[in-house]
């Protein structure tokens, strides 16, 4: 990756830090999310999921009462963006079977929206029945198919663009926080934006330096920003902006939900 990274610096100049998020994390060769299990007590991370079922499951109830509040439709879409292991919406379908009387005549589909590999068997496994063979296809955007223990179809892709657009209940779960951000510090000259480059003292290292004018990402940031370090992430508008276009047009409902601070750390 660091040789990658180095080549590109020195053939197009400096990256922002967004581009070298986007290489460093889901490069399809040596993506830190394609080819790793990175979550659980062994791993790097540990996510609510993971933690306790009764995370999953309480959304799980929120998901029956908002399609009870909208007026019950006769069939809904549950959409993962960044699944992990598969164990929230494991938790979740638990919940639509052991209320599967309330949901009896509503025709559920399950779609999730990976890019890692390996997590995507890992998911596979915990959510699909072992006698019904999963089809795949990996040129195709829909990665591949299966039934979920409970009989429920299940589908894969890389982006949400190629989810069905229909009524649909969305579910982030530490997933914005994983997009590439732009970074920006505030100079006397005004913001200026973060990038890396090669460190001219050791040769295979990467340091930050700050890019010498604007950039157009600068556009990203709030006119009333007090902080004097931000972070932009224009692919998490992008995509809420397709959410909510989704619901607007079709129906349904999204959940997001990401953990941080206002400023207290740097980054
Ligand atoms: N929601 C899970 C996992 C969070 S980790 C949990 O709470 O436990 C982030 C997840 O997003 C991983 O599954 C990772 O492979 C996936 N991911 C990372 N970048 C992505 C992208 N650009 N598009 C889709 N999924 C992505």
């Amino acid at each position: 990756m660091l040789r990658h990274l180095m080549y590109k610096i020195k053939s197009t100049g400096p990256i922002t830090v967004a581009e070298y998020m986007k290489e460093v994390l889901t490069n399809p060769a040596k993506g830190y999310y394609v080819y790793r299990d990175m979550l659980g007590e062994k791993g790097d991370f540990i996510t609510s999921p993971e933690i306790s079922q009764i995370f999953g499951e309480l959304l799980g109830i929120w998901f029956i009462s908002e399609w009870m509040a909208t007026g019950k439709s006769t069939a809904f879409q549950l959409v993962e963006l960044g699944p992990g292991r598969g164990t929230l919406v494991g938790d979740i379908l638990r919940v639509f079977t052991q209320l599967g009387s309330v949901l009896k005549n509503c025709d559920i589909s399950v779609h999730l929206v990976e890019v890692s590999q390996k997590l995507s068997e890992i998911q596979a496994l915990t959510l699909t029945k072992e006698k019904v063979p999963l089809e795949r296809n990996a040129g195709s955007p829909v990665y591949m198919k299966g039934v979920t223990k409970s009989g429920i179809p299940i589908s894969w892709y890389r982006d949400l663009h190629d989810v069905p657009k229909g009524y649909s209940f969305y579910l982030a779960h530490e997933f914005f926080d994983v997009l590439p951000v732009h970074k920006f510090q505030k100079t006397p000259q005004g913001w200026r934006e973060v990038f890396v480059d090669i460190d001219p003292q050791v040769s295979d290292k990467l340091r930050f330096v700050l890019a010498p004018s604007a950039t157009p990402a600068e556009a990203f940031i709030q006119h009333d920003e007090t902080r004097d370090h931000v972070e932009v992430c224009p692919d998490a508008g992008v995509i809420i902006e397709e959410l909510s276009q989704r619901i607007a047009l079709t129906g349904g409902a999204a959940l997001v939900a990401d953990y941080g601070h206002d400023g207290t750390k740097t980054d």
